[in-house]
């Protein structure tokens, strides 16, 4: 009786075993996450211009751009479930924090819910197996207030005044406050001068908390960049 109980346990841990680690190797489908911040006023002094959100001109602060799943090997997923749309009832209790620390300012002036669905659709979907709709917009804005980005250059005497100010300075201030290295993103203003755009921070994969990126994404900026004001 023994042994025949002991080989159907052998049985049935062989047949168990391996669906187990099919399960969790589909489910690994990304490795890390960008969180991306951007700073209002270089989106806004490009040629491009931008729009100020329906609810009116956000703060002179950083706002959210996405947090966006990747692979260590510096490529992405992108649009994985075009079966779970983005819905606002299921965020209805987030909907004040996100105009305030992720509004839009793309053109035409929109509430942010045009803005918020793209990130949603396009990178969200790709962390499905982590977290869902409700705390992949949780996570965002829990990182947004843990990193406090302006607080940590600041501190450090660099403030959006339309100065210079050294790219190392930038990396080493929001490094010394959050304890990990950024990697910052440039683009030009109206007369083609580098600006400080956006700031990249990396993620562990269940949205818990930064990490050191295993990869940072490609583009340069000057050693000197421009901080401006909005
Ligand atoms: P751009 O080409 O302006 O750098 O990026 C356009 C869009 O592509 C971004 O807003 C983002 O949605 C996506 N993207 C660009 N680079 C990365 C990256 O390194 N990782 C991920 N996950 N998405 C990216
Ligand atoms: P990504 O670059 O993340 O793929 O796409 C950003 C999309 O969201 C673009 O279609 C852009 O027009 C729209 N969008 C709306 N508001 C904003 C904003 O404030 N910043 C950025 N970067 N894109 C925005």
């Amino acid at each position: 009786m023994k042994i025949l109980l002991a080989s159907l346990c052998v049985i049935s841990l062989l047949v168990i075993l391996p669906s187990v680690f099919t399960a969790s190797s589909s489910s690994e489908d990304f490795d890390f996450f960008y969180f991306v911040q951007q700073w209002p006023g270089s989106y806004c002094d490009t040629q491009k211009k931008c729009c100020y959100p329906t609810s009116g001109k956000p703060a002179a602060d950083f706002g959210i751009h996405g947090l966006w799943p990747n692979y260590k090997d510096g490529t992405y997923p992108s649009n994985c479930d075009d079966t779970k749309p983005f819905d606002k009832s299921t965020i209805s209790d987030l909907i004040t924090s996100m105009k305030k620390s992720w509004p839009t300012l793309a053109c035409p002036s929109g509430s942010g819910d045009a803005f918020w669905e793209h990130e949603w659709e396009k990178h969200g979907t790709c962390s499905e197996s982590v977290i869902d709709q409700h705390e992949y917009f949780q996570t965002a804005l829990n990182l947004k207030q843990k990193t406090d980005l302006l607080g940590a250059l600041t501190k450090a005497g660099i403030n959006p005044d339309g100065n210079s100010y050294s790219l190392e300075s930038i990396r080493d201030s929001i490094k010394e406050s959050t304890g990990f290295t950024p990697w910052v993103e440039c683009n030009r203003d109206e007369s083609g001068n580098s600006q400080l755009y956006q700031v990249y921070l990396c993620v562990d994969r269940s949205g818990s908390g930064l990490i050191e990126c295993p990869v940072f994404p490609h583009g340069k900026c000057g050693d000197e960049i421009e901080f401006p004001s909005f």
